[in-house]
């Protein structure tokens, strides 16, 4: 439910009440007029879209959209609603519209209604409401505010050469070229008539008014003002019988009951179309709310290319396939351009429902941090029980060659790593050597090894050698590596690094002991002794 402030206001012609002799002398003529203004509060039931083009993958600033659009939904009981925006048959991706799809599902986000789960207002695919478009486009024509206009592209090419030729930087076709061009306006109408008729090919644009001031309130921003003047007569229904964003989107946006439009920055500049559309219609158009943009840490958008070369994925299927922890992702993206107003940081999905208001979204760009990304992604890590991540890593072992069959070996290994890992793949190169003996040494880690080493390690095998199976647990082996330490006379360092070294190849790794009793005495020692061997 969400609390609507409205106005009504008038003009109200009052009587004055007379009061002195002069007043009475006046009183035939003297009236007062009181402007009156009625506040009252409608109560709404909040409908918001998410209306991505399927134009290729869900970009991160597409799911940020989405997931403020379904927390607003949420903090309000209100419903949210995927509509897929594909009237641009040219940049039409198939695989898009699916990707999108598991991608929200991925994130937590439940779509209410959607071309995959239709609800009262379907179809939800522009594709699939091409005549209704097209019969909106028409009511406009037929009231005056749009037109037909039959101008080829040499034409339309033409006019702007002239235009450019006489000093004017960016033509537009609009209430003053427009009357020069071949249109509804400007053929007599039988001609309009046959060129109809005779199937040729035409648009149909809005009849933008000349200087105009188009004021909106956005929920982000307040006032928003464009001037009629930049715009163009812009084309609503193009030669092929499609709609162009413009017009599908409001109506759509209308027939679909839509109460919010939250979307990105980068929209604002054709909410003034919009609002000239609403009007022409007699439509009340939905509260506006636009998004911060998403921006580099160099500066600037953060475009692909941008992303690309800074690191970070930029789809949100590197982050599903990249094994991010989607709680992670939707926290972090949460807080790109929205915070709670205190400091707390950590907010699951209900949490965020229940704290979200637009009016805690910023109007300056929000920088990706990367680093505050993997932050959060460590922290959901940590937070996840063994028992739950057990699957998710069997998996990935699987997939590296490892077979992690055994349960309960494997969920040892991982709470030995699990406050070491800040993404859920890292368990595999930092566990193989669990199931692996290395097959080579790591070169940072080998420049600790020196000409001491293999003796000590040696030293240190012949310890080990003592300790029968039974009792080669974690508390025993430490003893065995103090002793070697006590009588070698040197430090706890000398003899523990290239003993790590020799097990699993790497200068870094968890707790020394309880890893090699789970690894056993017999692979210890076999490891042990090939590092000797190799590392003379
Ligand atoms: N189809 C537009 C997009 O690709 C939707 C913009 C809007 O929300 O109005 O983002």
């Amino acid at each position: 439910m969400y609390i609507k402030k409205r106005s009504l206001s008038g003009k109200k012609r009052i009587k004055k009440q007379p009061k002195t002799i002069l007043d009475y002398a006046f009183i035939k003529v003297d009236y007062s007029y009181l402007r009156i203004t009625v506040k009252y509060f409608e109560i709404m039931s909040v409908r918001v879209r998410f209306a991505p083009s399927p134009t290729g993958f869900l970009h991160i600033g597409g799911l940020r959209t989405a997931l403020y659009n379904y927390l607003f939904a949420r903090h309000h009981q209100g419903s949210f609603v995927l509509r897929i925006e594909d009237t641009d048959q040219s940049r039409y991706v198939s695989d898009a519209e699916q990707d999108i799809i598991e991608s929200l599902e991925w994130a937590g986000i439940q779509i209410d209604e959607g071309p995959h789960k239709p609800g009262s207002f379907g179809p939800y695919r522009q594709s699939d409401r091409k005549e209704l478009y097209l019969s909106f486009a028409q009511q406009l024509v037929e009231q005056g505010d749009a037109y037909y206009a039959f101008d080829t592209t040499e034409e339309l090419e033409e006019m702007r050469e002239r235009l450019k030729k006489s000093g004017n930087p960016s033509p537009k076709y609009d209430s003053i070229t427009r009357q020069s061009m071949k249109n509804s306006l400007t053929l007599p109408q039988d001609e309009v008539q046959k060129k109809l008729e005779n199937g040729d090919e035409y648009v149909i644009r809005l009849k933008v008014p000349r200087r105009e001031t188009i004021k909106f309130e956005d929920e982000i921003r307040g006032i928003v003002s464009f001037d009629t003047a930049g715009l163009d007569d812009q084309v609503l229904l193009k030669s092929d019988g499609m709609p162009t964003y413009h017009l599908a989107n409001v109506v759509d946006d209308h027939t679909m009951e839509i109460t919010h439009v939250i979307r990105g920055e980068e929209w604002l500049s054709s909410t003034p179309k919009h609002m000239l559309l609403y009007k022409a219609f007699g439509w009340e158009a939905p509260t506006m709310a636009h998004l911060p943009l998403i921006m580099s840490p160099s500066g600037g958008k953060l475009s692909k290319r941008k992303a690309e070369t800074e690191g970070i994925p930029v789809n949100t299927k590197e982050y599903r396939f990249g094994h991010y922890e989607p709680e992670a992702l939707i926290n972090f993206l949460a807080f790109l351009g929205w915070n709670p107003g205190d400091d707390s940081e950590v907010h699951d999905m209900s949490s965020l429902c229940e704290k979200f208001t637009l009016d805690r979204v910023s109007k300056g760009g929000a920088v990706f941090n990367y680093k505050k990304l993997m932050w959060y992604n460590e922290y959901y890590v940590h937070h996840r029980t063994i028992d739950d991540l057990l699957p998710q890593v069997q998996d990935l072992f699987r997939h590296s060659g490892i077979k992690a069959d055994d349960g309960t070996f494997l969920k040892s290994v991982l709470a030995l790593l699990h406050e070491r890992v800040s993404k859920v793949d890292e368990f595999v190169p930092m566990g193989r050597f669990f199931y692996e003996s290395p097959t080579d040494y790591d070169e940072k880690a080998l420049k600790k090894w020196n000409d001491q080493s293999a003796a000590l390690v040696q030293s240190f095998a012949g310890r080990l050698v003592e300790i029968t199976e039974q009792e080669f647990t974690a508390p025993v082996i430490k003893q065995g590596l103090e002793a070697t330490v006590e009588a070698e006379s040197v430090g706890f360092g000398k003899v523990m690094m290239p003993v790590r070294i020799a097990l699993s190849g790497q200068g870094f790794g968890p707790d020394l002991f309880p890893a090699m009793e789970l690894i056993g005495k017999t692979e210890c020692l076999l490891r042990l002794q090939t590092a000797v061997e190799r590392l003379v």
